[in-house]
């Protein structure tokens, strides 16, 4: 009987089972994903007992299951769901770990039936740039914000259970609605991250990029850390979230548009107040130690 199953054991699913371990759970940890490679080096870490190909048949792992963790890209969480809802044992709570909530809480309604109630719609505010059972850390979760967006028909007691498992991973658990959640994360997420594809993309597709990239310094690597991030990941963020991330480039555009204004005229008031604005929040901000990564100071 598996204390923990996690479908998606990479950087986050692998972290979560680390994470477990090392708090001292010693029971039975399942890992289910799409490549061997990645399986066995979860397990190689000490993080999974056992690891199966999702095409496997891995259902038996279910019975008793006290959480299942879903932890793969936005575009697999309905076939996901819908490949577990048969099998599910009825005390075990789902949890997820999407960077979205509106569009897996649609897809956990359309598959999981009468185990809906039982599943908590969370997300985990640590990650990284990087992919895979071998990035996943015991202390990813340390200290950092899990947001959970539970249903009108949550029940309590699968909340709680979800909760628990958070707190053991070592984060701090917040709820919020899951609109307002898509909202702020396509703000302070997912707009970010895209800017800084499309920074990397756009200079890279000059004929003389080379020289470009030879020439770039600190702030370009500042900038663009997160663009070296998973390309399916982001890809799934983006089409998961398209309103919210839609208003938000319209906003955007609107604040480029104001700055490009101010150039041209050459208004350096304009230019230095915006500066001095955002340079306060941000100083501010990064002393807060809100959103630092473990290892990197909060600056
Ligand atoms: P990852 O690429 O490291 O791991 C995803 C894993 O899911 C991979 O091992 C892949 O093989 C597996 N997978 C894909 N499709 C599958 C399927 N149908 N069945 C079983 N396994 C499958 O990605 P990650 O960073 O761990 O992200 C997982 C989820 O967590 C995503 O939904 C992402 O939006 C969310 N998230 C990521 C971060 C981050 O910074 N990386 C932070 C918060 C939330």
């Amino acid at each position: 009987m598996a204390e923990l199953v996690v479908v998606g054991a990479g950087l986050i699913g692998t972290s979560c089972a680390l994470a477990l371990r090392a708090s001292g759970v010693t029971g039975r940890i399942v890992g289910v994903g799409r490549s061997r490679p990645n399986l066995d080096a979860a397990r190689t870490r000490g993080a999974i007992d056992c690891g199966y190909l999702f095409d496997e048949p891995w259902s038996s792992e279910l019975a008793g299951a006290r959480i299942v963790l879903v932890a793969v890209p936005m575009a697999q969480n309905r076939s996901v769901f819908a490949a577990l809802a048969p099998a599910l044992d009825p005390r075990s709570v789902v949890v997820d770990a999407g960077s979205t909530k509106q569009d897996v809480i649609v897809a956990a309604r359309a598959t999981l039936g009468v185990h809906l109630p039982r599943f908590v719609p969370s997300h985990p505010i640590a990650g990284s740039e990087r992919s895979g059972a071998e990035a996943a850390s015991a202390a990813l979760y340390v200290g950092r914000q899990v947001i959970v967006t539970p249903l009108p028909e949550t029940d309590p007691a699968a909340l709680r259970l979800a909760r628990e498992f958070w707190t053991a991973c070592g984060a701090r658990v917040a709820s919020l609605d899951a609109a307002r959640h898509d909202r702020i994360f396509a703000a302070v997420s997912h707009l970010p991250h895209l800017l800084a594809f499309l920074l990397v993309d756009e200079i890279a597709s000059r004929p003389d990029s080379t020289e470009y990239l030879a020439n770039a310094g600190g702030g370009f690597r500042d900038f663009t850390r997160i663009a070296a991030s998973s390309p399916e990941m982001w890809r799934d963020i983006a089409l998961a979230n398209r309103d919210a991330l839609e208003s938000e480039i319209d906003v955007f555009r609107q604040a480029l548009d104001a700055l490009s204004l101010s150039i041209a005229h050459g208004d350096g008031v304009a230019i230095e107040a915006l500066l001095e604005r955002a340079a306060n929040v941000r100083r501010s901000w990064g002393e807060s130690g809100v959103g630092a990564i473990e290892g990197v100071p909060a600056i």
